[in-house]
């Protein structure tokens, strides 16, 4: 059953095969030779009057032939090697038929059971599958002593039966030899210790062998070479043993593991070869197989050592390694923080809030170029904003079929390394500025809409963008929405702030800027400005005849229609009601006279108003003005109304004299 969510684990193996390849067969039969080598090595140490051999290669050999074939679908035809193998060398060296069944019987159970124990207890390790830790190294231990004992239950019965007396010591002798062959020759053998992993997994870390360390490893082989020759070869020297182990722990210090475990298995060798033959400090025990215990008991020793200070070295150098690239990780987060933080803020404080995005945009991607392309209503996506030297604004349909504008229609962030052989929009940034790598960046709205996208450029080639700089600028785009929504915003409502909302002209703040400007502009001129006040006629008739919302209509067309008839200068502004007031620079009363006619004859639906014209004198205020024009205007409505009256009051003395022209030199 597949748990959803739960990634389901390749199998660590090929299934079995119907047929076994014939290299897996060429491996058996190479195992077959050196197990046999193994056992008849075994054989040629068993003491004289025991059944015994001393070591056993062949218990290791066994342990690794069977993790290397696990899978290879030579399971059966193994374990009958084994078996057979096992009968015929004990049978064909002098060991009796009953202890050449059991021994090979024992070891069949030894190895079966190590292989399915270490398969289970530590999952992951395996031939070129380094263990990872000491806790590993335990189970690993553990898998060896529960194999070695089960064989023990075998062999060392059936040799008590051959001797027709039960000696106890030959039950640690099995499991000393055994164990300590499985353990070392695994460990070599299947690379359970290494530099590196073949499955891709993290190497386990190891000093990089520098030539000091080479010079250190060699001393250490060659020192501890000269230590176990004079200790278990030279005859009268004191007894030492106990300091062999301290070069065990040099080595584990200093060497990676690997190292670590061919010197255990050189000191093994070095204490126990020396030993079965009579010399060194276990020399004195005059029982062999206690000979070859004590020598077997300091070799497991040693090795436990050198493996448990190698392995939980490399345990620490991982989780220092780990601790490290945590604090990386943490530092990068704190400088993308920071420079989100400052891109926000220079977002937020920005006259142009898009200039601005695209320069933080820059700062965080280290474009060559960035462009803000936001669609313009009309299915084109045309360029708001641009930053970079040489950068030009670009525009492309927004259905064309380009990474452009399919990373806008998607919604989603597009890295493209080479633009090389890429056409339509990113071909024309390519041609156009030689951009060479791009990173389009959604920009989603509040609304969930796409509103842009940011396209960073660069032209020399970028192979891949920083994890870290993704998620900055997807951060980024994210509040920029917000920042740009907000620029719109403002920017509406400054327009809304001066318009009147029905008729979309200048409201009387507006005016009242305007006018002074004009005012000013007068002063300095010399030009003349006029004003008209408007007023529709019997509007209220109008409302009341055709509704109130015929009445708003006429309004808008009356105010479009007399925008129409002026220059860009003119300002046409509602000053109330249906009353409007027009501001006209440059012109003098007879010439506003003659733009209030044309105002009058393009009021829309058969309408008609009554316009009150008075020219600006020096010393006058814009509102002095209006009142002028606001008296000619009731003088107008007086007279019947649909007419135009210019105010004939005299020039007031001007307060302020008009500026005199340069003089020309
Ligand atoms: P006169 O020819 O003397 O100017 O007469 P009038 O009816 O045009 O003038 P009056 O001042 O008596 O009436 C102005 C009317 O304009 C009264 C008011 O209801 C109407 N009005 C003011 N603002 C609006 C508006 O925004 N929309 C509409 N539909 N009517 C408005
Ligand atoms: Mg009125
Ligand atoms: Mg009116």
């Amino acid at each position: 059953m597949h748990h959803p969510g739960v990634a389901r684990r390749p199998p660590r193996f090929p299934l079995t095969p119907a047929v076994p390849a014939a290299r897996s067969l060429l491996r058996s039969a190479a195992f077959t030779a050196l197990f046999t080598a193994g056992l008849l090595l075994g054989r040629w140490t068993v003491p004289d009057g025991g059944a015994l051999s001393l070591v056993s290669p062949g218990s290791g050999v066994a342990a690794v032939w069977f993790a290397v074939q696990r899978g290879a679908g030579t399971r059966p035809l193994d374990t009958a090697l084994l078996a057979v193998t096992g009968v015929l060398v004990h049978a064909l060296t002098g060991a009796g038929a009953l202890l050449a069944l059991t021994t090979a019987t024992a070891t069949v159970l030894q190895t079966l059971l190590f292989d399915a124990l270490l398969h289970r207890w530590c999952p992951g390790a395996g031939p070129g599958r380094p263990l990872r830790g000491v806790r590993a190294l335990l189970r690993l231990l553990a898998a060896t002593g529960a194999a070695v004992a089960a064989g023990a239950l075998v062999g060392p019965p059936a040799a008590w039966w051959q001797a027709g007396h039960v000696t106890w010591v030959d039950l640690p002798v099995w499991a000393a030899r055994n164990g300590l062959s499985v353990l070392l020759l695994a460990c070599v053998g299947l690379r359970l210790v290494a530099t590196s992993a073949r499955d891709g997994s993290a190497p386990v870390p190891c000093a990089p062998v520098a030539r000091r360390r080479w010079a250190e490893g060699v001393t250490a082989f060659a020192v501890t070479a000269v230590a176990y020759a004079v200790q278990f070869t030279v005859p009268g020297v004191p007894d030492l043993v106990f300091l062999l182990p301290v070069l065990t722990v040099w080595a584990a210090l200093r060497f990676c593991t690997r190292t670590v475990v061919w010197h255990s298995l050189f000191t093994g060798v070095a204490a126990l070869v020396p030993t079965l033959l009579g010399h060194g400090p276990f020399a004195a025990e005059p029982d062999p197989a206690l000979r070859a215990l004590a020598g077997q008991g300091f070799a497991v020793l040693t090795t436990v050592i050198g493996l448990v200070l190698a392995l939980g070295r490399d345990e620490r150098d991982e989780l220092l390694a780990e601790v490290r690239r945590q604090a990386d990780d943490s530092q990068r987060q704190a400088e993308a923080a920071a420079m989100l933080t400052d891109a926000l803020r220079s977002l937020n404080s920005a006259a142009d809030t898009r200039q601005a995005l695209c320069e933080a945009t820059a700062r965080i991607t280290g474009a060559d170029g960035v462009y803000l392309v936001e669609p313009d209503g009309r299915g084109d996506l045309v360029t708001r904003a641009v930053w970079g030297e040489g950068m030009v604004p670009v525009s492309t349909p927004a259905d064309e079929p380009t990474v452009l504008a399919d990373a806008f229609r998607r919604g989603a962030p597009v890295f493209v390394s080479d633009l090389s052989g890429h056409t339509g929009a990113s071909g024309r940034l390519r041609d156009a500025l030689g951009a060479v790598s791009v990173a389009y960046q959604p920009i989603t709205a509040t609304d969930g809409r796409t509103a842009g996208l940011l396209a960073s450029v660069w032209r020399t080639r970028v192979q891949e963008l920083p994890a870290q700089t993704r998620v900055v600028l997807a951060t980024l785009a994210q509040e920029a929405a917000h920042g740009v929504e907000r620029a719109d915003l403002l920017a509406q409502l400054a327009v809304a702030a001066e318009r009147d909302p029905l008729t979309g002209l200048a409201n009387r703040r507006r005016w009242d800027e305007t006018t002074t400007k004009e005012i000013a502009r007068a002063i300095r001129s010399g030009l003349p400005l006029s004003f008209c006040l408007i007023d529709l006629d019997h509007f209220k008739r109008y409302n009341d005849t055709q509704g109130h919302l015929a009445g708003d209509d006429l309004l808008q067309e009356f105010a479009a229609a007399a925008a129409g008839c002026l220059r860009e200068v003119d300002t046409l502004a509602r000053w109330g009601g249906e009353e409007f007031v027009l501001a006209l620079p440059g012109c003098s009363a007879a010439g506003a006279r003659a733009v209030a006619d044309r105002i009058r004859a393009a009021v829309p639906h058969g309408q008609t108003c009554t316009i009150g014209v008075a020219q600006w004198q020096p010393g006058l205020s814009a509102a002095e003005v209006v009142a002028l024009a606001d008296i000619a205007l009731y003088e107008g409505k007086e007279a019947g109304r649909n007419t135009t009256v210019v105010s004939d009051t005299p020039a007031v003395t001007p307060a302020v004299a008009p500026a005199a022209p340069a003089p020309v030199a």
